[in-house]
C-alpha cells in the first residue's frame, strides 16, 4: 500500500525549501514499511487532484500568489474543497495557507479572491512578521510544541468555522495580536512555519501521517521511531527561544 501524496504548485509555492517537508513524511512511511507515491502538480497540470491522500501546499510570495490565480480559478479550487470536505489531509504553509482562505489583500490594496475551503481571510501590513517561532498544538491535536520560522506580512483571521492549530509561545503566528496560530478544520492543517517543519518537529509529520492513514485505511496507528536527536534539536530551539524571551 501507498500512500498517494500530491505537492500542488511546487513551481511556485516552495519558498525556504518548504517541498522538503515531503521527503520527511516518505522516509518516515519508509521507516515503517510503507511507500509513498508523490505527484508534482505545478501550474498548468491537467491532473485531476482526486485520489490523494495527503495534499502539500508550500508558502509563497505576494507575487507567486498572484501569479497562481489563473490557474487556481481554473478549477483547481473546486477540486480543492472538495478534497478537503471529504477529508483528505492537507498541510499547508504560509501563502498556501493563505490560499486556502477567502482572500489576501495586500497593504496597499492589491486582492487575490482564494478558495474560501476554510473559514479565514488574510490583510497585509506595512512592517513584516519575521523570525524564528513557536506554538503549542491544541489539546485535542497532541498538545506537544512546534518550533519554526515565519515570514510573512499578511495578518490572517479565523472565523468560527476553523479552529486555531495552536497558540503562540513566542513571535506572531497568525496576526501578532490574538495568539493563534494557524488553522485546522477537518483533516486540514495551515501554518505559518516554513522549511524544515517536519523534521524539527517529528510530532507534527507523525499527526499528519496518522490522519491520512486513518482516513485511507481505518487504522491511524503508527509504529514509533527512535526520533531521539530530532527531539533534542527541537527541545534546544525551544529553550532558545525561552531564553531570548520573544
Ligand atoms: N504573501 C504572504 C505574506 O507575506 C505570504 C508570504 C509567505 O508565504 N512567506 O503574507
Amino acid at each position: 500500500m501507498d500512500l498517494k501524496i500530491c505537492h500542488l504548485y511546487p513551481d511556485v509555492l516552495n519558498l525556504y525549501g518548504d517541498g522538503g517537508n515531503i521527503r520527511c513524511l516518505t522516509q518516515r512511511l519508509r521507516w515503517r514499511g510503507i511507500g509513498a507515491e508523490v505527484t508534482k502538480m505545478p501550474i498548468g497540470s491537467t491532473g485531476s487532484l482526486a485520489g490523494y491522500d495527503l495534499i502539500f501546499i508550500g508558502g509563497g510570495q505576494d507575487f507567486e500568489q498572484q501569479v497562481l490565480l489563473d490557474d487556481l480559478h481554473r478549477g483547481r479550487d473546486r477540486e480543492l474543497v472538495a478534497a478537503i470536505e471529504d477529508g483528505v489531509c492537507v498541510l499547508a504553509i504560509c501563502g498556501g495557507y493563505q490560499m486556502l482562505g477567502s482572500y489576501y489583500e495586500t497593504h496597499d490594496g492589491q486582492r487575490c479572491d482564494f478558495i474560501g475551503a476554510l473559514d479565514l481571510y488574510t490583510v497585509g501590513a506595512r512592517e513584516r512578521m519575521i523570525g524564528n517561532y513557536m506554538y503549542k498544538v491544541s489539546d485535542t491535536l497532541g498538545g506537544f510544541t512546534v518550533v519554526g520560522f515565519e515570514n510573512h506580512s499578511g495578518k490572517t483571521r479565523l472565523g468560527p468555522k476553523v479552529e486555531p492549530l495552536g497558540r503562540v509561545l513566542a513571535g506572531f503566528g497568525n496576526n501578532g495580536e490574538d495568539g493563534a496560530e494557524g488553522a485546522h478544520y477537518k483533516n486540514v492543517f495551515g501554518t505559518y512555519s516554513h522549511g524544515p517543519l517536519l523534521p524539527k518537529n517529528p510530532a507534527f509529520a507523525d499527526l499528519l501521517l496518522s490522519s491520512a492513514l486513518e482516513r485511507k485505511t481505518g487504522r491511524g496507528e503508527l509504529q514509533p521511531l527512535d526520533d531521539t536527536l530530532e527531539n533534542l534539536a527541537h527541545d534546544e530551539m525551544c529553550a532558545r527561544l525561552e531564553r531570548s524571551g520573544k
